[in-house]
């Protein structure tokens, strides 16, 4: 019997007018998998991620999460179930500390009230810590996020996504806007988080170093379809992928 994937893909679609974003993507994700989905710009990346969490709407195929069709289900629902996507702070947020935004979105996660900033200061307060000193924050807890260094927003966007427990954690491009040295070091923390709270994750990332060091599966999109998928050795041998996306360069 084959075992049932974390998640499956099947021949899902999604069009903006004539433009085919997502053309018939197929695949399936393990527990424990790393996955980084690479393509140009354009490829269908973003269009992809936007469909497994609920943003967006198939035209066509299927999602399922452990064995469940979720394809069509809310986007809080999704995330209740637990997949959980990286976003940017929400403006509204700005003038509360990095802890009271990890603590907001840890009360959420509990079904209790999210508008509680006046409340909160007791709540969740230690899981809150617990959470920025494993994205590596915590020595920023008390600032008001407006006052985050773009890396560290980074961070705190990563604590948010893993406030909602996920067992799938979706990043598209998690380090957007990083230099190297901070890039290196977001992907280093997430790796660590990855394997201590055993997680599933699905990412995409421009830097071609940081995928191969980080990945255990690549996906490669291109023109919406699935190019190739495979372990990091194989996608980089694959003859198609040089042509059309890592290039012939030496
Ligand atoms: P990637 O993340 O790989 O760069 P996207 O998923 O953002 O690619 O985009 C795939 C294609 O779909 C592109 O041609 C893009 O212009 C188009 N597209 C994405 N989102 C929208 C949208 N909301 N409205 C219209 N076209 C879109
Ligand atoms: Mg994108």
């Amino acid at each position: 019997m084959a075992e049932v994937a974390l998640l499956e893909v099947r021949g899902v679609c999604k069009a903006f007018g004539g433009v085919q974003a997502v053309a018939g993507v197929c695949f399936r994700l393990r527990g424990g998998d790393v996955q980084a989905v690479i393509g140009p710009n354009g490829a269908g990346k973003s269009t992809l991620f936007n469909l497994l969490t609920g943003q967006l709407r198939c035209d066509a195929g299927q999602i399922l999460f452990r064995g469940e069709r979720i394809d069509g289900t809310p986007p809080h629902q999704i995330w209740r179930k637990g997949i959980s996507r990286t976003f940017q702070v929400p403006a509204a947020f700005q003038s509360l500390t990095v802890r009271e935004n990890v603590q907001t979105a840890l009360l959420s996660r509990q079904g209790r009230s999210r508008n509680l900033a006046s409340r909160a200061a007791p709540l969740c307060e230690d899981a809150a810590s617990a959470l920025l000193a494993q994205v590596g924050l915590l020595a920023d807890a008390d600032e008001a996020c407006g006052n985050l260094s773009l890396g560290d927003v980074k961070r705190l966007e990563l604590a948010l996504a893993l406030a909602g427990e996920p067992a799938l954690l979706l990043l598209d491009e998690p380090a957007a806007g990083m230099s190297v040295d901070e890039r290196a070091d977001l992907m280093g923390a997430v790796l660590r988080i990855v394997r201590e709270r055993n997680l599933t994750v699905l990412f995409t990332e421009h830097d071609m170093d940081v995928v191969f060091g980080a990945a255990t599966r690549i996906l490669v999109l291109h023109q919406g379809r699935v190019l190739a998928e495979g372990s990091p050795a194989a996608v980089r041998e694959n003859a198609e992928v040089q042509r059309v996306y890592l290039g012939g360069a030496p």
